[in-house]
């Protein structure tokens, strides 16, 4: 391995370089602006690392699929996206979000931690293997997707197709990083999503407000409802929404407690008095990284404008969001969703899906795959790895960690204050090296996961 690791120290400046022409391509799939450019950047860049690279097209924007056979059959795939969020407000950069800039050791644009910078980060890996055995020690794959930033929707239809050709021994997912002790942090999970929108319709027009004596009111409709999704104590009161709900696993709750989530901090930075139902400590940590929600993203219905307006609007629309955790399926808390409007006396609320559903994805804490990866991660960081059971966030993980059954950790290039989908969105470059080694360790330690795993040998 010391060799390996000496080419990325000796060379990880020209990945860098590659690196900032990425980031010089937009590749905003929300507002579809350069994404042609994007692939056709991305392909020829993975070329020149020696990537066996080609477009595949989806119904959406095009997916970019690349393969290296190594040594071993044993075959690791990437899974990343290449597009990234809006930059929106532009005059919050401290330069332009496409025109990537060095500074203090740091480097900034738009989608260099989010997630360029893991891209680019894979494959010097890749290179160093090359350049110093001509072979990886293991077999690699990479998908790269351009509309992760707008729900994967067709993430699973392409997922189902192409399965045999994404068959792999486990998966790397993109977005991750150390905290702010510079521990490497390792999430094992993604939440999943259902979103929709929930409209109440009223008269055939907007009317004069006197007409509220005779005339029902749909922004009332919709808030009556809503008021009987979720209770004062942030009970989500959807009969069954639990059901499905894995308790932690003892290992987990162990986990759980001993990582630490920054919470005073956060509490102090967002200027709140108590977090929902006065969590703390453990609590805290296990209702965010555990826990499904039911967010209202916006409430939207009749005059909001200054000064006063006498209105009786006819429609009234809110946008909600559920995260949710193994094993909820997002098609049956949608069904589910239906009932409880239905039987609370809400037949007239109208339920309008706004993306594709993602169902949520763990993998197993005692999967041989996760020794790896952690094994790895001590080898290059010097420290003990942060094991995490999920992400609060969201994911097209389940088509990996599921239609593929492919165990899949989150490594990356990131660090707590890299600002993604922000501006100033940024990375440490001390951290795209060390994340770079941690894929190369993880490459050379692929070897012994067969016999681990107990799969047999040479079966692809
Ligand atoms: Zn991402």
């Amino acid at each position: 391995m010391e060799e390996i690791h000496e080419y990325i120290d000796d060379h990880w400046m020209e990945a860098v370089e590659d690196l900032k022409r990425f980031c010089r391509q937009p590749g905003i799939s929300a507002q579809g602006t350069g994404i042609d450019e994007s692939v056709e950047f991305l392909v020829e860049l993975m070329r020149e690392y020696g990537i066996q690279t080609e477009v595949l097209p989806g119904e959406g924007f095009p997916f970019i699929y690349g393969e290296l056979p190594g040594e071993s059959r044993v075959t690791l795939l990437f899974y990343n996206h290449y597009d990234v969020q809006p930059p929106e407000p532009l005059e919050l950069w401290s330069t332009p979000p496409f025109e990537p800039t060095v500074y203090d050791g740091n480097l900034r644009a738009r989608g260099v931690s989010d997630d360029k910078g893991d891209i680019v980060a894979r494959l010097l890996a890749i290179r160093a293997y090359l350049e110093k055995r001509g072979t990886l020690p293991v077999s690699v794959k990479f998908i790269i997707e351009g509309e992760e930033e707008i729900g994967s929707p067709h993430v699973a239809a392409f997922v189902e197709k192409h399965h045999d050709l994404l068959h792999a021994d486990a998966c790397i997912w993109e977005c991750g990083g150390v905290n702010w002790k510079n521990q490497p942090v390792i999430h094992l999970g993604l939440k999943g999503m259902l979103y929709v929108q929930l409209e109440a319709r009223g008269a055939s027009t907007d009317l004069h407000s006197s007409m509220a004596t005779v005339v029902p009111n749909p922004a009332w409709r919709l808030t009556w409802a809503l008021n009987s999704i979720k209770d004062l104590d942030e009970n989500i009161r959807i009969e069954g929404f639990y059901d499905d709900v894995r308790p932690p696993a003892d290992e987990e709750r162990r986990l759980i407690d001993s990582i630490s989530l920054d919470e005073e901090e956060t509490r102090q930075a967002l200027s709140l008095d108590r977090f929902v139902r006065g969590v703390t400590g453990f609590e805290y940590k296990a209702r965010h990284i555990l826990e499904p929600t039911c967010n209202i993203c916006g409430l939207d219905s009749g005059y909001t404008g200054p000064g006063s307006k006498t209105v009786l609007p006819n429609v009234a629309r809110a946008k909600i969001d559920f995260r949710l955790v193994p094993d909820q399926r997002y098609d049956d808390i949608l069904a589910r969703l239906r009932r409880h409007l239905d039987s609370n006396g809400f037949e007239d609320i109208l339920i309008d899906p706004q993306t594709e559903g993602e169902n949520p994805a763990r993998t197993p804490l005692d999967s041989p795959f996760v020794s790896v990866v952690a094994e790895a991660a001590r080898e290059v960081y010097g420290l003990d790895p942060v094991l995490v059971p999920s992400m609060a966030g969201s994911g097209p993980m389940y088509s990996f960690a599921h239609t593929l059954r492919l165990p899949t950790a989150l490594i990356g290039v990131a660090y707590p204050g890299s600002s993604p989908h922000a501006p100033d969105e940024h990375i440490r470059l001390a951290d795209f090296v060390l994340n770079a080694k941690h894929i190369a360790a993880v490459l050379q330690n692929m070897t012994s996961y067969r016999q681990a795993s107990g799969k047999p040998q040479g079966v692809p």
